[in-house]
């Protein structure tokens, strides 16, 4: 029943169209975070009447769509995310929890059309440490109309990105953080804990904010009472004694407010598999943790993402006041070392500049 809508695609009638002008491609060296795509793309289509389309791999081209398109308008779409759905270094993950999306798909169907999209742009592949294939799966609704509604048609695609390290200085760069209390990221009730496109344009004035506070990325804090939730666009951990003098990796729980990051649940299995601390998902405050830099109980606090995989936290400027774990080489007016909102757990330079990724 090729009609019906419910009908889910699958990898076996792909269509594919290889180009014939092939781009040169970028030197390693030169690679930036997402300003280079390979040769080809793969597109499957949804409408509520036809269903899902065939699977099209075709050349890398600009996408056509009306203007009242619905992820336009009213952000109906996402990047997707499926917990456990990896397709490795460098890749995004995907998800089925999509509220506004109308329809599901076969996630191992899609997964098997993006290997063959990998395997035709295999050439686009870095091979270097230092260096990836970034894969961007992405969900929009395509409805050719303004009524806020579930949108009717929709377009699912696929791109892929060779790209460079994340940190100028190499993959364990380390970032200052701005947490500002009156900015929040996500809150109970809403839809932070997806990839959606419209949780991400409000954060890009806080970022703004934070480079010109002399930091690199926004510590997310949410409640009255100032609970840690993430920095920039990954998740957080803090590795330090707990107060009761136990060795601990924290993370916060995934409680709706929290994306839940594939490099967060690798890293929490990585650490509960290696038995040598304990691992908690439970919720972490500033004072908390300004009690922890006090009683110099703090190792280490970093962010863990798809694309920047662990990120040491240098410091972070809190209620005006900015310091740091270790040497207290903050070089601001108004450091301040011990009790204040100071860490540090590394310190060789931060690279990156401004733009967030997780
Ligand atoms: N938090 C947010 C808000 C994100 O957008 C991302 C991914 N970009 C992450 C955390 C990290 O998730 P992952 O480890 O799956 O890349």
């Amino acid at each position: 029943h090729r009609d019906d809508a419910w009908v889910l695609f699958q990898a076996s009638d792909l269509r594919v169209e290889l180009t014939k002008e092939p781009k040169p491609k970028p030197e390693v060296g030169q690679l930036q975070f997402g300003k280079h795509f390979t040769d080809h793309m793969l597109t499957v289509e949804w409408d509520r009447e036809r269903g899902w389309g065939q699977p099209h791999i075709k050349p890398f081209q600009h996408l056509s769509l009306h203007p009242a398109s619905s992820a336009l308008h009213y952000w109906a779409g996402l990047g997707a995310r499926t917990p456990g759905f990896s397709p490795g270094p460098g890749g995004c993950p995907l998800s089925p929890a999509l509220p506004p999306l109308p329809q599901p798909f076969d996630q191992l169907q899609l997964l098997e059309c993006i290997r063959r999209l990998v395997a035709i742009d295999q050439a686009w592949v870095p091979h270097s440490d230092n260096a990836s294939l970034y894969i961007r799966p992405t969900y929009i609704g395509t409805e050719p109309s303004l009524g806020v509604s579930r949108p009717g048609h929709a377009l699912l695609f696929v791109i892929l990105s060779p790209v460079g390290a994340y940190f100028a200085s190499g993959p364990m760069g380390a970032v200052g953080l701005l947490a500002e209390p009156r900015y929040i990221r996500a809150w109970l009730g809403g839809v932070g804990d997806c990839k959606m496109g419209g949780n991400y344009a409000p954060t890009i004035l806080v970022q703004d904010e934070a480079v010109r506070a002399g930091c690199q990325q926004a510590l997310w804090l949410y409640g009255d009472d100032h609970q840690i939730t993430e920095v920039g666009t990954m998740n957080i951990f803090l590795f330090w004694t707990d107060p009761q003098g136990e060795l601990e990796l924290v993370t916060p729980p995934l409680n709706g407010i929290i994306l839940p990051g594939v490099t967060r649940q690798s890293l929490l299995d990585l650490g509960r598999k290696w038995g040598e601390f304990k691992v908690s998902e439970r919720s972490i405050t500033m004072a908390d943790l300004l009690r922890g830099l006090r009683e110099k109980r703090v190792r280490e606090v970093f962010g863990s993402g798809t694309a920047c995989v662990v990120s040491p936290v240098s410091h972070i400027l809190y209620q005006g006041k900015v310091g740091r774990r270790g040497d207290g080489s903050a070089g601001r007016a108004g450091c301040v070392g011990g009790n204040q909102g100071v860490i540090n757990t590394h310190t060789h330079s931060a690279g990156p500049g401004s733009s967030s990724r997780g």
